[in-house]
């Protein structure tokens, strides 16, 4: 299981204690975060592991974090959040997220998920995330090295997207890869800012196709085109 892969690493690693990642689940229910599945994969998740040795001491703290590339980690606030807004509308045994970054929110929707299938833009994050999952025995999940603005449709369609950069509108290749009843979670640009959304796709024959709804607002890295 996750929770035995996880414990292993950070049986290995000296770098983090249980009360620290307590520490920071309590602050995640402070901040409202309802859903205790997300929560405990998150008590439980080394974060340490998804960034430089240099910034493991600030692994616990709810912020995002650099990982090279002009890319972050993001805040665990956020990746709880996302979380939970994919999980809470209904069942979702697929998932496709688009930006893998360090591979964090990867290993988040893959306790939860049947089968994850991530997607990033640059080569050497993605070879990383790759590592890491590897290293924390995560075999639910199929990463790519792609530009992931056209999703990845050999194993579309899926119940939940994750988007984790931020679109100037919603994606129409990816709202196309969502299953009947699926749902996307993504941040596009908004009135000058950004906004997390949540575009489920009705079920076949249901009008309209697509009902959204605006979250909060976000600060995302953008969603770019092209591999790097
Ligand atoms: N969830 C990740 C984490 O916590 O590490 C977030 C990483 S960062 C906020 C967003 C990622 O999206 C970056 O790694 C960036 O390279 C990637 N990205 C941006 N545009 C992309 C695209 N078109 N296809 C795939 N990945 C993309």
């Amino acid at each position: 299981s996750v929770a035995r892969a996880c414990d292993r690493a950070v049986a290995g690693s000296g770098m983090t204690s249980s009360r620290t990642r307590e520490r920071l689940a309590q602050r995640l229910l402070a901040a409202g975060l309802q859903d205790d599945a997300v929560i405990e994969v998150l008590r439980q998740l080394p974060r340490h592991l998804f960034i430089e040795e240099a910034l493991a001491s600030r692994a616990y703290e709810d912020s995002s974090l650099p990982i090279g590339w002009g890319q972050t980690i993001s805040q665990p606030y956020m990746v709880a959040r996302m979380t939970q807004a994919l999980f809470e509308a209904g069942p979702v045994q697929t998932v496709l997220e688009i930006g893998t970054g360090s591979g964090y929110q990867t290993a988040v929707l893959a306790a939860l998920a049947r089968r994850v299938y991530s997607v990033e833009r640059i080569s050497a994050l993605q070879a990383r995330a790759e590592q890491r999952l590897r290293a924390l025995k995560q075999r639910n999940v199929r990463l790519r090295h792609d530009d992931g603005s056209a999703g990845w449709a050999e194993y579309a369609p899926f119940d939940g997207i994750l988007v984790t950069a931020a679109a100037s509108g919603i994606p129409r290749q990816l709202a196309e890869q969502l299953a009947p009843g699926g749902r996307m979670v993504l941040p596009i640009n908004h009135g000058g800012g950004q906004v997390l959304v949540r575009l489920i796709k009705n079920p076949a024959g249901r009008r309209p196709n697509y009902q959204h709804e605006l979250l909060e607002p976000v600060t995302f890295v953008p969603l770019l085109g092209g591999i790097a």
